[in-house]
C-alpha cells in the first residue's frame, strides 16, 4: 500500500538532525565537532531536507568534517541554489568567481551573489558589488581597446561601441546594458528624457547588433585589419 511509504515524521526528524548538525558545527549547544556535524547533515539529507544539503555542500568544499570533494560540493550546493537557498547561492557564487570546482564565470558569479543579496544574505551585497566593479572595469577596458565601428551587445554585456559619443555614454553609464524581457538590449533616454530601449545609436544611427560574448574579438590579432573593417 502506498500509504506505508509515507513517513510524516521524517521531515521533523530531518529538521531536528539539521539543528543538531548546526550546534555541532558552531559549538552552540554541544562541543564543536565537525565530523559529528557532517554525520547529522548526511542523515538529514537522506530524509530530503534541503538546508542540510547546503551545509554538507559547504563542508565538502572546505573539507571540514569530511574529505574535501569539490564534485559533491558543487552538486549539493547546486541543488540547494536551485531551490533558491540564499546561502547556497552565495557560496556557489564565490566559487564561480574564482573557478573553484566549476569553470570560472564572473557573470554567473555576480548574478548569484546579487540574488543572494536581494534575499538578504549577510555580506552578499558587498561581494556582488565587488564582482560587478571588476566586470565593469573589464568591460570598459575592452570597449576602449576595440575598434569604434559597430554597436554590438552579447547576452551578458556591451561588446563594442560604434562611435566616440556612444563609447563615452557607455563608460559614463548614461547608456546601459539590460537583460530585458525581450532579451539583451541597451537602455538610454529618448528625446523627452524618458528611459527607452535603444535599437540604434542616438549619435551616429548605427543599429544594435547581437553577437556572441567576446568571441568576435578573441581572434582580433589574427584577422587582417582590412578584412576586420568590413
Ligand atoms: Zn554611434
Amino acid at each position: 500500500m502506498p500509504e506505508e511509504n509515507v513517513h510524516p515524521g521524517d521531515l521533523d526528524d530531518a529538521e531536528k538532525l539539521y539543528q543538531l548538525g548546526l550546534s555541532y558545527l558552531y559549538g552552540t549547544d554541544a562541543p564543536k565537532d565537525y565530523a559529528k556535524a557532517a554525520e547529522c547533515f548526511k542523515a538529514s539529507c537522506a530524509k530530503g531536507y534541503m538546508p542540510s544539503r547546503r551545509e554538507l555542500g559547504i563542508m565538502y568544499a572546505s573539507g571540514q568534517g569530511v574529505e574535501p570533494d569539490m564534485q559533491k560540493a558543487v552538486q549539493y550546493l547546486g541543488d540547494a541554489a536551485d531551490s533558491l537557498d540564499p546561502s547556497a547561492l552565495y557560496h556557489l557564487g564565490l566559487m564561480y568567481e574564482v573557478g573553484t570546482g566549476v569553470p570560472k564565470d564572473m557573470q554567473k558569479a555576480v548574478r548569484m551573489l546579487a540574488y543572494a543579496a536581494e534575499m538578504g544574505f549577510p555580506g552578499a551585497d558587498v561581494d556582488a558589488e565587488r564582482v560587478d566593479a571588476i566586470l565593469t572595469e573589464q568591460r570598459n577596458r575592452n570597449l576602449r581597446a576595440r575598434p569604434l565601428l559597430k554597436l554590438q551587445i552579447s547576452d551578458v554585456d556591451v561588446e563594442a561601441a560604434c562611435c566616440k559619443p556612444m563609447l563615452d555614454a557607455l563608460l559614463a553609464q548614461d547608456i546601459v546594458f539590460i537583460d530585458s524581457f525581450k532579451g539583451p538590449a541597451l537602455l538610454g533616454e529618448d528625446k523627452d528624457g524618458m528611459d527607452a530601449v535603444l535599437d540604434r545609436c542616438p549619435f551616429c544611427g548605427a543599429f544594435v547588433q547581437i553577437v556572441p560574448r567576446d568571441k568576435k574579438y578573441r581572434s582580433d590579432k589574427r584577422i587582417n585589419p582590412q578584412v576586420g573593417m568590413t
